[in-house]
């Protein structure tokens, strides 16, 4: 049997993707790339299929099917479209799945790749905070490794004792603040899309950026955790550390804090979870604490930012507040960036769908859809409500 990985990247042309095909371009003889996966951009996947040759691509926006395929045509490479053809791409055999795709759209293939046995690195928080117990129930009832990619909980991961976690008494996820860390809410009201994706640190999607900026980023970040590591609520603390060098923290029940540490570059968690149970090379700028000098924290402001203050609301509340949570700021976050509502509307919306869509308790992927469904309906309608709560 080859000792090469079988991989599928879903979300191949995004910023996780790139990152994860670069470390597969210099490992060229340990993997084999068997599906790639975008949304509207064909020219950058016909480019990287080119390259790495895989069985199948598909686009989740079917109006440029028929260019990605005259772009392929004679290459052997089958071209499928639609939120279908990205679930039939997701379905092909291989061991190792990058489940990167951005936003809740990321559900049902990486559910597809669950359900067939595969090694799932998960950088698509959205799909667990939306379908939580539904999609950990999966993983379980598959017997599916799933490894973290985010890399907050890809540094916990690497230092959470499993053998022993009942002498894990919380774990810390650290926050770079974003952009508007210490700027006043009367001039993040006026912040456009421009300077709410300009990251101080990481290099990231457009959505994930403005998450980072509102930290809904962290509020997704605290419900990932909780299923992921089996933490309630009050076990998870957020510190803002604007440097992003401790990527997050654990600490026992002897005072020990056991800490992962790098220069914020997202190949290592990915090169972590790609190369897992071993590790890889990865082309990083090594870390060189004595010039940075210092490292410091604060406690994260929920006044300023209330999207936190929302996310621990609903995971307190459970069963489908977290679904209703992130459908509404994908909606929101899709209107500021498209210049429909301000900077400080994206957690006015958010709160807003919240108070108004009906919680029930979701046992299905079905559920979780017509929750979903409905909250971007109310989160869509929603208007002027940060100047109107003044
Ligand atoms: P990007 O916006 O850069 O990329 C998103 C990818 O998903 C692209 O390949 C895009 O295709 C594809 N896509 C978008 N919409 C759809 C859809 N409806 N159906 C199918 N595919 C779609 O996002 P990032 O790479 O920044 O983030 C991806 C995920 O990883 C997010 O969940 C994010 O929270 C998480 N993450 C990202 C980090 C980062 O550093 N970027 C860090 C930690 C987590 P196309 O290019 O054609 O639009």
């Amino acid at each position: 049997m080859s000792s090469r990985k079988r991989v599928t990247i879903l979300g191949s042309t995004g910023s996780i993707g790139d990152s994860t095909v670069d470390l597969i371009d210099r490992n060229p003889d340990a993997y084999d790339v068997v599906a790639l996966t975008a949304n509207g951009n064909w020219q950058k996947l016909a480019a990287q299929a080119k390259r790495l040759k895989p069985a199948v691509v598909a686009l989740a926006d079917p109006a440029a099917h028929a260019d990605l395929k005259a772009a392929l045509a004679g290459t052997g490479v089958r071209v499928v479209a639609g939120p279908e053809g990205v679930c039939e791409a997701a379905a092909e055999a291989s061991d190792w799945v990058m489940a990167a795709i951005v936003g809740a759209a990321g559900l049902k293939p990486t559910l597809t790749a669950v359900a067939r046995g595969a090694t799932i690195a998960l950088a698509n928080k959205e799909c667990l905070v939306s379908a939580g117990t539904v999609f950990m129930d999966a993983v379980t009832r598959h017997k599916v490794t799933l490894l973290p990619v985010d890399s907050e909980h890809n540094a916990i991961f690497q230092v959470f004792d499993f053998a022993q976690r009942e002498k894990i008494r919380k774990i810390i996820l650290t926050a770079s603040g974003g952009p508007f860390r210490a700027w006043s809410a009367g001039e993040m009201r006026g912040a456009t899309p421009k300077q709410a994706v300009a990251h101080p640190n990481w290099s990231m999607g457009a959505k994930i950026s403005v998450d980072s900026a509102t930290m809904m980023n962290k509020g997704l970040e605290v419900i990932e955790a909780h299923y992921l590591f089996s933490l309630p609520n009050d076990r998870i603390d957020v510190l803002v550390h604007p440097q992003s060098v401790i990527h997050s923290m654990v600490e026992y029940c002897d005072g020990s804090v056991l800490a992962q540490l790098g220069s914020p570059d997202m190949r290592t968690p990915i090169a972590y979870a790609l190369g897992w149970p071993k590790r890889l090379d990865a082309p990083t700028t090594r870390l060189n604490l004595a010039a940075l000098g210092s490292l410091t924290f604060e406690q994260p402001d929920e006044i300023r930012f209330p999207a936190l203050r929302l996310a621990r609301r609903a995971l307190q509340s459970g069963g489908s507040a977290p679904t209703i949570l992130n459908a509404a700021n994908e909606v929101a976050v899709a209107r500021f960036l498209a210049g429909d509502v301000g900077f400080l509307d994206i957690a006015a919306i958010v709160e807003h769908t919240m108070d108004r869509v009906a919680h029930q308790s979701l046992t299905s992927l079905e559920d979780v859809m017509a929750v979903d469904a409905e909250a971007r309906r109310v989160a869509q309608a929603a208007r002027n409500l940060s100047a109107a709560a003044e």
